[in-house]
């Protein structure tokens, strides 16, 4: 069972409306089992609609449609689909009666205009809306069957959810598909690519990454008889091969993975900050529960603020700058004593756009001091792909990851 999208807005080629409808209808297929195989976007014409489902029907054999059919005469996808099938619209008695009722309830006078809501091309299965006004419509096309669905998001779901799914995945069978998601930092897309090569020659497994700009998630898909069975041995293979760069799987983020191993041995840890400005205090206090294991932070942003708050030695921060492994192990130390936690975590670097103390962009510098020896990680530095403000926000996030994965080891 193929499946192709429509969206149809101005406002999506135009970039008002970011095109959620898309990405919720590909995700929701997927996991039942549905092949989408095109997603188009279009704007509110007419001739331009009707092309494209026709032409989406000679590939696939269902088309699903969003947006348009509301009661403005920018809605458009009633009379194109009426068009493609060659037959009027018609108005259809009972929803023209129950948008009265929701009018007269509402307390509002019914727009003639609105009445293009109860319109049907001759023939059309009328989808029902229990979130709004304009029902879904299913048109049987030569090529196949198309279910348009309005552009509010809300309401595109619930007849997705209620109708159109069910519907779908019963044509399709059982869905003989499973999928999973790991989790890793520390390792370049195409390093994993290359040790996860003879993975992706398995029968019926497809590697997907999905890079951002620290962290790469992988999505393993397997498909064929018993594909949740094998999925389980697949998952395996792929953690042997990639060690302990996975970090977790599916919404198990690093800060949910660091916190639940301290919380684990009783620990806490502090944050000494000055490229990131608070954004590890930030990711360490996100979820619920972690005061637990998130003693505080301070964000040292002045060289002078590393010294007179965390103690740096004003002789370090004169020689060398305040981008320096000495100096990051020194503002660990420096929080896990002024704070008291079991572990400090510091950072320091260069975000850019411009060089400090000679250091490029990208120099990072993160350390843990523990209760043992204080650890000094010296990160190389970071890969910046490309140069310009907009990197400062990658490099920000980089450090995040970076410093996280220290209190991993
Ligand atoms: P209604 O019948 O409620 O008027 P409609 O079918 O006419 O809906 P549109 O007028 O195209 O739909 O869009 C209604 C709202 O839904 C708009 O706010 C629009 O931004 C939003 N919307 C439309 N298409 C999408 C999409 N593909 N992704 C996310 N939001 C969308
Ligand atoms: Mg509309």
């Amino acid at each position: 069972m193929r499946v192709e999208l429509l969206t149809v807005g101005d406002e999506l080629l135009l970039g008002d409306t970011i095109n959620g409808n898309a990405a919720w209808l590909g995700r929701r297929l997927a996991d039942h089992g549905v092949e989408v195989t095109r997603s188009v976007v279009v704007g509110d014409e007419l001739d331009v609609i009707v092309a494209a489902v026709t032409t989406a029907l000679e590939r696939a054999d269902a088309v699903i449609t969003t947006g348009g059919l509301g009661p403005t005469y920018d809605d458009l996808t009633r009379d194109a689909l009426a068009a493609a099938a060659g037959v009027p619209l018609v108005r259809d008695p009972d929803l023209e009666r129950r948008l009265r009722e929701r009018v007269a309830r509402a307390g509002r006078v019914l727009q003639p205009m609105a009445l293009r809501m109860a319109d049907v091309p001759k023939g059309a299965r009328v989808l029902a809306n229990s979130a709004g006004s304009a029902p879904g419509l299913r048109v049987e096309l030569p090529g196949g069957a198309v279910y348009a669905l309005p552009g509010v998001p809300f309401e595109m779901r619930t007849i997705m959810d209620e109708t159109v799914l069910p519907e779908l995945a019963r044509i399709a069978g059982l869905p003989a598909v499973a999928r999973r998601t790991l989790r890793t930092s520390r390792m370049w897309e195409s390093v994993i690519a290359t040790r996860l090569a003879e993975v992706e020659a398995m029968d019926g497994v497809k590697l997907a990454y999905l890079p951002d700009p620290a962290e790469v998630k992988i999505r393993i898909t397997v498909a064929g008889p018993d594909a949740a069975g094998r999925l389980a041995g697949v998952e395996a293979h792929v953690r042997t091969l990639l060690g302990s760069a996975v970090y977790g799987a599916e919404d198990e983020s690093l800060d949910r993975v660091v916190h639940r191993l301290l919380a684990a041995r009783g620990e806490t840890v502090a944050a000494a900050e000055s490229l990131t400005g608070g954004l590890i205090g930030a990711e360490l206090t996100a979820m619920p529960g972690s005061s637990a294991t998130f003693a505080g932070g301070m964000v040292t942003y002045a060289t002078e603020a590393k010294q007179r708050l965390l103690g740096v030695p004003a002789k370090l921060l004169d020689e060398h700058g305040a981008v320096h492994p000495e100096v990051a192990a020194a503002m660990a130390a420096g929080v896990r004593g002024a704070i008291g936690a079991t572990y400090g975590l510091a950072v320091t670097g260069v975000a850019g756009p411009d060089t400090q103390d000679g250091r490029p962009v990208g120099t990072v510098y993160a350390a843990v001091a523990g209760p043992g020896d204080s650890r000094t990680v010296v990160s190389p530095r970071l890969p910046v792909p490309g140069a310009g403000p907009e990197m400062r926000a990658v490099i920000r996030r980089m450090t995040v990851v970076h410093a996280l994965e220290l209190l991993r080891r």
